[in-house]
């Protein structure tokens, strides 16, 4: 199986019809079909590592201010008990939760890229207390999962800065800023170079900082590098900016 990157942006995507929804369709279709999904979604960042060890993971809908319509989404994916206790034999300090589920990190994307919600989805946690290089190795040994059908998508933005967004919406200017951009191009260029080191060090430059004044958006991605190999091609099958928000995706093989 490929490993994915999915650039998921606003919630409201969940039920939008827009360029990066029809993007993401797309990617369902061309990717091939796997028999499970493992998501590492910037939304469960937490002191710890864990999977979603649930027969039937919720729907999460951890934002807050979005209309009714966006609460009252569901998706009904089954989880996968097996893969998450397989999971933990690859690593060995990650242990099973049930109080978590699916959040929009996964479940927006996956609302356009599988809408049947028939394939088994589980999601792993990124333990807050480790520096990108931890997460790199770690998602090295998610590798060998892919020879057994898991597709490892993370879920997160290459440039995410919420204060940046909000402020330059209030004030009607959502134009890409110069930081962005460059942080964009510096890490698609590292990701395509398969360059561990600069991802491991990428949000310690003043445009990583500027990009990611918290670091939960960025780790999806150093997971899908890290679950990638050498050897594989890498894509980009969308690219583009909402206001100073990355919203590129990576296939790597
Ligand atoms: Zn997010």
């Amino acid at each position: 199986m490929p490993v994915l990157f999915v650039g998921h942006g606003s919630p409201m995507n969940a039920i939008s019809e827009n360029a990066w929804t029809r993007g993401w369709r797309a990617l369902g279709e061309i990717l091939p079909q796997p028999k499970a999904i493992l998501s590492i979604s910037a939304h469960w960042f937490v002191p710890g590592t864990f999977l979603t060890g649930d027969d039937r993971p919720r729907t999460i809908h951890d934002f807050g201010g979005f209309p009714r319509e966006l609460y009252e989404a569901q998706y009904p994916a089954p989880g996968d008990v097996e893969l998450a206790r397989r999971v933990t034999k690859l690593l060995p300090e990650a242990s099973l939760r049930t109080d978590w589920g699916l959040d929009h990190g996964t479940w927006s994307v996956l609302h356009h890229m599988r809408p049947k919600a028939d394939l088994p989805v589980v999601q792993l946690s990124m333990d807050v207390r480790r520096p990108p290089a931890d997460h790199l190795a770690l998602a090295g040994a998610l590798g060998p999962l892919r020879d057994e059908g898991v597709l490892i998508m993370g879920s997160g933005n290459v440039t995410h800065n919420l204060r940046q967004f909000f402020t330059d919406m209030q004030r009607g200017e959502m134009g890409t800023p110069d930081w962005a951009r460059r942080f964009d191009a510096d890490v698609a260029r590292a990701v395509e170079q398969h360059d561990g080191d600069f991802l491991a060090r990428a949000v310690e430059t003043d445009i990583g900082r500027k990009s990611h004044p918290t670091i939960d958006h960025y780790l999806p991605l150093v997971y899908a590098a890290g679950a990638a190999d050498e050897s594989d091609a890498v894509r980009f099958p969308i690219t583009g900016f909402e206001g100073s928000l990355s919203m590129r995706s990576a296939v790597f093989g």
